[in-house]
């Protein structure tokens, strides 16, 4: 199938898609691309798919049709996220805190607390979100690459979300002057661009996703939806791993829409209360409730959305039923992964271990300062 395109990217109004389209189109270019895990069950509502419907096969070969030259998965990373989240979650156990841990996917949150309750900013995990997690990983695999080839790897993110471009912004995301994401796009972007083309996704042959960045667990593709998080860490924490303990943790009260979902663990003997929060508008509630003393809790998931990224500024625009149905597009992805838990990722922990604990603390960690605007 030819792809029928303007290689200057003079006919796309959206100048990031131009910058897109440029570096695509530039030779002397590696463009690498990592998709969320809320993209993939959402993108297809612009082209007649049902709400939920995963066609991320068909968005890797559109990709490709595209010229991008690798197309990899953000799950990958999102494994390394839970793995690391897991591992400071235990630690702070042991430590006696500080109490609550707060996720930090979520840059729209993380910027929440910096504008407006920079004291809590020690209670959010170290660890980066899956997206700069992939990102630092790229670069440091890539860079004897590019000096090989004498190529530069030019690192696309396609994300749900608007707070991503923000994030990928950070200075704390710049070495050397460059970022490590490159660009992000969101969904309704990439939407944009596969229009331009004239693919037409049902025709197209399914391609997977490239290796090695191309694997991810069950517990990675549910960081799309509110609480998958939460989840993922737990089945990371808790120390019976039967696919029995997999069932009661799901029916626990950990999924669900209500906009504060409280679930307790045991985990070797501690009892862990843990709390999801769905919607920004929640987390100020939820910290007034903390301050008062009505609520104790070891870990907080905060996801700014409705029903978490799923529902992303970035995806279609969905009403409520329709962010419900990526959700379970989501949990069905999960349910028919080949392994459910993060560390049983063969290519993540391989390469953790190769990096060695130093390296991750470098390059996998992240602190957040107040900031006022
Ligand atoms: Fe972005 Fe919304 Fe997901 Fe936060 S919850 S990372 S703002 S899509």
């Amino acid at each position: 199938q030819c792809a029928a395109v303007c290689t200057t990217g003079a006919i796309t109004v959206n100048d990031q898609i131009g910058t897109a389209w440029r570096a695509i189109h530039d030779p002397q270019k590696r463009v690498v691309v990592q998709i969320a895990p809320a993209v993939r069950v959402a993108i297809g509502e612009e082209f007649g798919y049902a709400p939920g419907e995963n066609i991320l096969d068909r968005v890797v070969s559109a990709l490709k049709i595209m010229g991008v030259d690798e197309v990899y998965d953000t799950n990958f990373a999102a494994d390394m996220t839970t793995i690391s989240e897991a591992e400071e979650f235990l630690q702070r156990l042991k430590a006696g805190g500080p109490f609550p841990m707060f996720t930090s996917c979520c840059p729209a949150w993380v910027k929440y607390l910096e504008l407006n309750d920079p004291k809590y900013l020690e209670n959010i995990s170290t660890c980066k979100s899956p997206m700069q997690m992939f990102a630092s990983v790229l670069k440091a695999k890539y860079a004897e690459k590019d000096a090989s080839d004498g190529r530069t790897t030019y690192h696309i993110a396609i994300m749900p979300c608007t707070a991503k471009k923000m994030e990928a912004a950070r200075d704390e995301f710049f070495h050397d002057g460059t970022p490590d994401v490159d660009l992000v796009l969101t969904t309704r972007e990439l939407v944009d661009m596969i229009r331009e083309t004239g693919i037409h996704l049902d025709e197209l042959e399914l391609e997977s996703p490239d290796l090695p960045f191309g694997l991810g667990s069950g517990a990675a593709v549910i960081y799309g939806v509110t609480g998958g998080v939460a989840e993922s860490v737990v089945r990371h924490c808790l120390p019976d791993k039967s696919k029995n303990t997999l069932r009661q943790v799901r029916v626990s009260g950990i999924r669900g829409d209500e906009p504060i979902r409280e679930v307790t663990y045991d985990v070797d003997g501690t009892e862990i209360k843990i709390a999801v929060v769905n919607g920004l508008i929640h987390a100020k509630e939820l910290i007034a409730d903390i301050e008062a003393g009505k609520r104790f809790y070891h870990l907080v998931e905060v996801m700014s959305c409705q029903g978490g990224c799923v529902g992303g500024a970035g995806q279609p625009y969905g009403l409520t039923a329709a962010k419900k149905e990526r959700g379970n597009g989501l949990y069905a992805a999960d349910a028919s992964a080949l392994f459910k838990r993060a560390e049983k990722n063969p290519v993540v922990t391989a390469m953790l271990s190769d990096f060695g604990p130093q390296w991750c603390h470098d390059h996998l960690h992240v602190h957040y300062g107040h900031r006022d605007q």
